[in-house]
């Protein structure tokens, strides 16, 4: 049986994957029972179980004191995620080619021209960054394909950490949009394999932007990765 109890903990939860992929609650940041219940008004109970389903998951971790802070993921644990990612959103960019139906197709537009739109305007970055998210939300939905949905789902709780700081590499949301518009010009196109290879290439390019981001003892690295970074289109 579902308690009232069950429900408020998955809300919790789900709030506070929220606040973490909106760096609310920044890598490293203490995550404390009694200000989390304060702050979504619940009692302690729920926030409790909440804490502990996202430590379980690998979203939490303890510090050298035992405080329970957000995790940060290692470099190797990046990788890998980004491997995975890789793999999952050119899938579903290639499923997408195949089943979209333009109604689909359009709303995606419409996301790409939205964004160009707020580029031009200069708006908030944070605002690009959700609307980074509900174009790959709504490019999953198109791939029609509900397991494929699941294991992206599955993915968010270990994403969370990554999405604020990924887009903050200067210009890099006009380059983003762009890589956005290809995908959509190759799903378009019912070409599966130019749209898997499209969708590939935009999340190694956020992999780059991320290693960007971290430490100078990186920056060899990154700059290797970065030599394969081109933009690729002029936005329609
Ligand atoms: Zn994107």
């Amino acid at each position: 049986m579902v308690t009232t109890r069950d429900v408020l903990e998955i809300e919790i939860f789900s709030a506070l994957l929220d606040a973490i992929d909106r760096g609310e609650y920044p890598a490293g940041g203490r995550l404390v029972e009694t200000e989390i219940a304060l702050r979504y008004g619940v009692s302690r109970t729920p926030v409790r179980l909440a804490l502990k389903r996202l430590e379980t998951i690998g979203g939490a971790v303890r510090d050298a004191r035992n405080t329970l802070i957000v995790a940060a993921l290692d470099y190797d644990q990046l990788g890998e995620l980004y491997d995975l990612m890789e793999v999952l959103e050119g899938t579903a960019a290639r499923l997408a080619a195949r089943r979209a139906s333009p109604a689909e197709i359009d709303v995606l537009y419409e996301i790409v021209d939205r964004d160009a739109d707020l580029i031009q305007n200069n708006v908030d970055e944070s605002l690009i960054i959700d609307s980074d998210k509900r174009f790959h939300r709504q490019l999953h939905k198109a791939s029609h394909n509900r397991y494929l949905l699941g294991m992206l789902n599955q993915m968010h709780p270990a994403l969370a950490p990554l999405a604020r700081v990924s887009l903050t590499a200067p210009k890099r949301s006009p380059q983003s949009v762009c890589e956005h518009s290809d995908l959509l010009d190759q799903i378009k196109a019912r070409d599966e394999d130019a749209a898997e290879h499209a969708a590939r290439k935009h999340i190694r390019n956020s992999y780059i932007r991320r290693l960007r981001t971290r430490s100078h003892a990186l920056a060899e690295n990154a700059e290797t990765l970065a030599a394969e970074l081109v933009p690729t289109c002029a936005h329609r």
